[in-house]
């Protein structure tokens, strides 16, 4: 018989419609011991046993009352033990595993996504090589395995979820639900990518919003990375665009293709200092947005005149470098390994151990996957830089009457917990408004995971979040990421002409004394 998609349950959820009927007789029973305890004792009604009163008075007869009762007591008891037998053995099962999940899992704030260990391949003598990325269930841990059979089909994650807000074809709840049914299935080496789809592999953004609306701790997005490892380094399947991103990298030592500008002229006309071992304290590491595309130069020109107005003893290096984070977005750990373990190197070299960075991607590469690959920095990003300088008193900001909102960058906020320092910035040069989805609730703007350099499919999900921020009326639309502010930029051009996203870098620097 085919049944209406509503009625149709997943592997995974077949044995719901057994054990939920037998809590409805453990309760049915229940029901009857009461109404069975009340005609009993012939006594008065009880008040608000409303279903025990309507037995004792309509169907349990007096005489037989004391027999029912322990006939039902017993019953409801077998039930009970029964039911909860089942447990371990039917959906259910997530009443026992949840706790256990969200016992595992990774302390908040810190959504790990870790480094590919790639020293198996160059042992010439290693048996088995690790599998790059996941295809199917046996490629995954059992920590994940405990995330498919932990998920609870509330949804929570998917209503997050930018991507399948905007109409594209991934759903976080979707790809958890898959994969349950795989594992109830046993069909542990069977390929799943193409069960999921290419296309919902490379949409999600990486925002990490589903796992902080998952009430049980599911890591979603490690999940949707494993695949899109696979597709990348095992198979050669990526989108074009992402693909000329990294061909790009590979080639020119940056992602973005077509660009006319130069590495050095973000800083024409400016006099920047160059990072000198022994000498200079932070470097000032400027990044691939911010040297490439024009809009984002300007974050590296206004954070330089604020460094030099506060004084602090920085540089940056007279080549252009790239963390390699892009490479990692997209799925290609060999590239991020390679471009990371040559910058650390050059890093050694130099005697570098303090950096500042304008991109929170970048900071996120550098003080949670470089001390996996043995380069450990103090790494700050430039919002809290800003905000202790200004508690320094080495800046001084004139505050103006201008309402600021500020638009969480998903690697600064949920990523890696940075919520005040940039609220404190902006406050101190005007009036800070919040949008109705902020802090953890953030939603992306939309450039996260590669998909800057992505053909959408679907809505705009930076229209969305543009739309969102000018709802409340403010003068600025602030940022702390170059890719969020090209993103902001970009979708508030379909309800403005007037230039209102600035980068928290900017705002200081327009309101210095
Ligand atoms: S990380 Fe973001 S885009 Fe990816 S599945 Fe989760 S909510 Fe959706
Ligand atoms: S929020 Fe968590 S439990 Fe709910 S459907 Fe999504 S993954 Fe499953």
């Amino acid at each position: 018989m085919i049944l209406p998609d509503r009625l149709r349950l997943p592997e995974a959820r077949k044995g719901f419609v057994p054990v939920s009927s037998l809590l409805g007789m453990v309760l049915i029973t229940g029901f009857f011991i009461e109404g069975a305890r009340i005609a009993a004792a012939a006594g008065p009604l009880e008040a608000g046993a409303f279903v025990g009163n309507f037995l004792a008075s309509n169907l349990i007869s007096p005489a037989l009352a004391l027999e029912i009762h322990v006939t039902t007591w017993w019953v409801h008891g077998l039930l009970a033990l029964g039911f909860v037998a089942c447990i371990p053995y039917s959906p259910l099962v997530h009443l026992i595993l949840a706790p256990v999940n969200v016992g595992f899992a990774d302390p908040a704030p810190n959504v790990k996504m870790g480094v590919v260990d790639f020293s198996a391949f160059e042992n010439e003598d290693a048996e088995e090589l690790p599998a790059l990325g996941a295809d199917k269930l046996a490629d995954f841990t059992r920590k994940r395995f405990l995330d498919f059979s932990s998920c609870l089909w509330c949804g929570r994650c998917q209503e997050a979820c930018p991507a399948y807000n905007t109409d594209k074809p991934l759903s976080p709840k979707g790809v958890m639900i898959t994969l349950a049914d795989r594992l109830v299935a046993g069909k542990l080496e069977e390929s799943l990518i193409d069960s999921i789809s290419m296309d919902a592999i490379f949409n999600c953004t990486t925002c990490a919003a589903c796992m902080e609306a998952c009430p049980v701790s599911i890591n979603q997005p490690k999940t949707i990375m494993r695949f899109r490892q696979n597709l990348v380094m095992e198979q050669s399947r990526i989108p074009e665009l992402m693909g000329k991103a990294v061909s790009s990298l590979e080639q020119r030592a940056h992602p973005f293709f077509g660009t006319g500008s130069g590495a050095a002229e973000w800083r024409k006309d400016l006099d920047v200092p160059i990072f000198e071992p022994g000498q200079t304290e932070y470097l000032l590491w400027i990044g691939c947005s911010v040297t490439y595309e024009q809009r984002a130069q300007k974050i590296g020109r206004a954070m330089v005149r604020i460094l030099q107005k506060s004084g602090t003893s920085f540089g940056i290096l007279e080549e252009f470098r790239c963390t390699g984070d892009p490479a990692k977005q997209m799925g290609n750990e060999f590239l991020f390994a390679e471009i990371a373990q040559q910058n650390i190197e050059d890093f050694s070299d130099l005697g570098i151990k303090k950096i500042i960075t304008l991109c929170p991607h970048c900071f996120n590469s550098f003080s949670r996957h470089y001390p996996k690959l043995g380069g450990e920095y103090e790494v700050i990003p430039h919002s809290s830089f800003i905000r202790i300088l200004m508690e320094e008193k080495k800046l001084n900001l004139a505050r103006k009457n201008q309402r600021i909102t500020y638009h969480d960058p998903c690697y600064l906020g949920r990523r890696n917990g940075i919520y005040d320092d940039p609220r404190a910035v902006i406050s101190g040069a005007g009036n800070l408004v919040e949008m109705p989805r902020h802090r953890n609730e953030s939603f992306c703007c939309g450039g996260g995971g590669g998909n800057y350099w992505a053909e959408e499919v679907g809505s705009r999900i930076n229209h969305q979040r543009a739309a969102e921020a000018l709802e409340t009326d403010a003068d600025i639309i602030a940022g702390a990421c170059p890719f969020c502010l090209l993103m902001l930029t970009d979708g508030l051009k379909k309800y403005t002409e007037e230039t209102k996203a600035f980068d928290i870098a900017e705002i200081v620097d327009a309101s210095l004394v």
